[in-house]
């Protein structure tokens, strides 16, 4: 395609010379997890393809393990230990070359914050100290042959990541996971040798291993430092004001420095605790300590802010993980001047959640992701319909909205019909909730690719019922009419609900709030759910001037919110905002006046003055529409109708990304032939060589 883009962009694209190779862009995908790694080798180097094809022009690793004593187990990440573990890379290297970009490996060590689950090696740190990960066991302090001996093991990795075709090889001192960082900190080394106490010999190590890694392949491959510039800890951690003395040190050592803050959580923040660009004042300084190129991260999706980064002299490259995940394409598109179809990130971490639950990484925004080599999949490409038929999806949320696309992209004749004034569904009532107002780009990124689509026509104002459906005469019917909430008190702790509060007029759900009904007073939020929804409504009513009490069955707050690097997050807030927590409680009685509750462990009751509760509980599928549709089967035929599904929260309430997929997986599979009882590429060993 001819070039289309707008000149602003046009520094965006000039190539950047790192050490003895040249990035073709701006555009840097950064080392991020994916939940695949070393054990999904095909599907791991199908989902870096694809960046490389959407224009990146650096496709890094997450972090790859170099030695048995730095074994990750159960994450899995990327891995070199021995010569055997060079094909899997190469594979990758060899789909990213394929389409003009390099690739690059975040070589790691993580000594005390490794597990050795799977290798049951002793953990290893510049001192004794408990591990962090794995056993409740502690790292040994490294003597220095120790020392040498991590030298000699960062040195081969490196070696073998050059044979695997890797054409930019990290240090890693970043996130808390990496002995050059450990070294560095003065809570994790408490040496008195050489390699401890002053600042100079703390950095002795990385220095060392910088030197090392440019001896073994700086010939051909160029050194990056990954380097955490402030941990946000006070003076247990790294402070940005030593990480300029350190940078200072060592400034012309690597090729590429690339710069961010730790740990994880701090890195990659939801968007609900940080927006784009938020990293800039903690990494602005290092362009001007050093000649090399700088690449930083802050989940950029707007080409006006890359722009104004590198105008501004704050980096030199557009490092991205999340933006690249939601769009692999996303530097093509401002290539080729599209920038309304950038599909970007919400910063919601569903992604991280892949890596933290270890299973392949997805995303809210695209459903492609991780499905590149198992389904096939592509994010920009979908095949063309077998027939030329109708379909009606009834419902404009996040299932109904991707379903109508993907469809309609595919060259269906589709009909959306949504029974409110505005699509969107959850999407658009949850982005109104404090915080969450990035989320809506689900819904507008659909919205503006519908609206290209000639083929597809979108009635607002429009609630159907079954003999509508039946009225309309199309061949297939999908149904994605979303859920609500529950207000009886059942969930995953109280099996049998929780008597008198389904009726009660001071209950209210989820629903109630996004409706703009909130309650005021003392007020109780009741979360058995675990994961946004309470701590977004305690946000609301604290904002609302209640007195908030947040309540949950669990023995921490909002629990599967760690998943997504919410937690932390979500605590201090709470705390900041003086709401009163009570883990390890379930409510008993509530009358308008007293809530009661009662101790998970020991039954102890307490009861608090209390004038309203919003129940976060569990919800259920509207799916009233579906059941007199499907009773109504034998008048199918008659009506033309063909095909009827049930998909989204409509079917199963769960997170919008499972809305999102469900629309887009019924859009892959229409009228295409079953794909059997597993319907995805799987991984074997080699005694099964037909699927290696
Ligand atoms: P999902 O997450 O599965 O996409 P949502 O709750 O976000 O579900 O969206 C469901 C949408 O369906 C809502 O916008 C709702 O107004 C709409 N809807 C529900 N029932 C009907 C119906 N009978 N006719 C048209 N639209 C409906
Ligand atoms: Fe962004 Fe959410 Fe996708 Fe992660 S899952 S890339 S945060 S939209």
């Amino acid at each position: 395609m001819t070039s289309m883009r707008d000149p602003r962009y046009d520094i965006l694209f000039t190539p950047v010379q790192i050490g003895p190779v040249t990035a073709r862009n701006r555009f840097f995908q950064v080392p991020h997890c994916n939940g695949m790694g070393h054990a999904m080798p095909l599907a791991h180097a199908a989902m870096r393809e694809m960046k490389a094809e959407g224009g990146w022009a650096v496709v890094s690793t997450e972090e790859c393990e170099i030695h048995p004593s730095s074994d990750l187990t159960p994450y899995v990440e990327a891995r070199l230990w021995d010569d055997r573990d060079i094909p899997a890379l190469a594979l990758m290297c060899d789909k990213v070359h394929a389409h003009g970009a390099l690739a690059a490996v975040e070589l790691s060590h993580n000594g005390p914050t490794a597990s050795n689950l799977y290798s049951r090696e002793v953990l290893i740190g510049p001192s004794h100290q408990p591990s962090k990960y794995g056993y409740p066991s502690q790292a040994r302090a490294m003597t220095l042959k120790d020392i040498g001996e991590y030298r000699r093991w960062h040195r081969e990795a490196a070696l073998r990541a050059k044979r695997a075709g890797m054409d930019i090889i990290y240090v890693y001192a970043a996130h808390d996971l990496s002995l050059p960082m450990h070294f560095l900190q003065r809570r994790r080394n408490h040496r008195s040798d050489a390699y401890g106490g002053s600042l100079e010999n703390r950095v002795r190590l990385l220095r060392e291993v910088l030197q090392d890694t440019r001896e073994a392949v700086g010939d051909r491959c160029a050194v990056a430092l990954r380097f955490a510039t402030e941990e946000l800890l006070g003076p247990e951690g790294i402070e940005l004001s030593e990480a300029q003395d350190i940078v200072g040190l060592i400034a012309e050592l690597p090729d590429l420095w690339d710069v961010n803050v730790a740990a994880w959580y701090n890195d990659s923040v939801p968007s609900r605790f940080a927006a784009e660009g938020a990293q800039e004042p903690f990494v602005s300084f290092v362009k001007k300590v050093t000649t090399k190129p700088v690449v930083g991260v802050g989940r950029f999706t707007s080409p006006d802010t890359m722009v104004s980064q590198i105008r501004r002299g704050v980096i030199d490259l557009i490092g991205a993980a999340r933006p690249s995940i939601a769009d692999p394409f996303l530097p093509r598109k401002i290539e080729e001047g599209r920038i309304d179809d950038i599909r970007e990130c919400i910063g919601c971490n569903i992604c991280v959640s892949g890596d933290m639950t270890i299973s392949p990484i997805r995303c809210t925004q695209n459903p492609t992701m991780g499905e590149e080599w198992r389904k096939g999949w592509h994010p920009e490409r979908l095949p063309p319909r077998r027939e030329a038929s109708r379909v009606l999806v009834v419902g404009g949320g996040p299932a109904g909205l991707e379903a109508a696309r993907a469809l309609g992209q595919r060259g269906y004749e589709v009909s959306l019909a949504e029974a409110r004034r505005e699509l969107g569904g959850r999407v658009t009532r949850e982005a109104r909730l404090p915080g969450l107002a990035e989320w809506v780009r689900v819904r507008d990124w659909r919205v503006g690719q519908i609206g290209k689509l000639p083929n597809v026509s979108v009635y607002l104002d429009s609630p159907l019922s079954a003999q509508d459906v039946l009225d309309f005469g199309a061949e297939h019917v999908v149904l994605a009419t979303g859920c609500h909430w529950r207000r009886d008190g059942f969930g995953r702790s109280n099996g049998l609900g929780i008597e008198g509060l389904d009726s009660h007029p001071s209950v209210f759900t989820p629903d109630d709030l996004m409706d703009g009904r909130l309650p005021s007073g003392r007020v109780a939020v009741f979360d058995d759910d675990g994961f946004y929804y309470a701590s977004v409504a305690a946000d609301l009513l604290h904002q609302h001037g209640c007195t908030v009490t947040y309540v949950t069955p669990e023995d921490s707050v909002a629990p599967w919110s760690v998943n997504t690097l919410d937690y932390r997050h979500i605590r201090k807030r709470m705390a900041k905002q003086g709401v009163d927590v009570r883990v390890s409680y379930t409510i008993v009685r509530f009358d308008g006046a007293v809530l009661t509750l009662e101790n998970s462990w020991d039954g102890t009751i307490l009861e608090q003055p209390c004038d309203a509760i919003v129940t976060v509980t569990a919800r259920l599928p509207d799916d009233a529409l579906y059941q007199s549709l499907l009773s109504r089967e034998p008048e199918w035929a008659d009506a033309g109708i063909r095909s009827l599904r049930c998909i989204g929260d409509a079917e199963a309430p769960g997170l919008i990304a499972h809305a999102v997929y469900a629309g887009h997986r019924y859009a892959r599979e229409l009228e295409e032939p079953a794909s059997g009882e597993v319907a995805f590429k799987r991984h074997f060993h080699a005694e099964h060589p037909q699927d290696v």
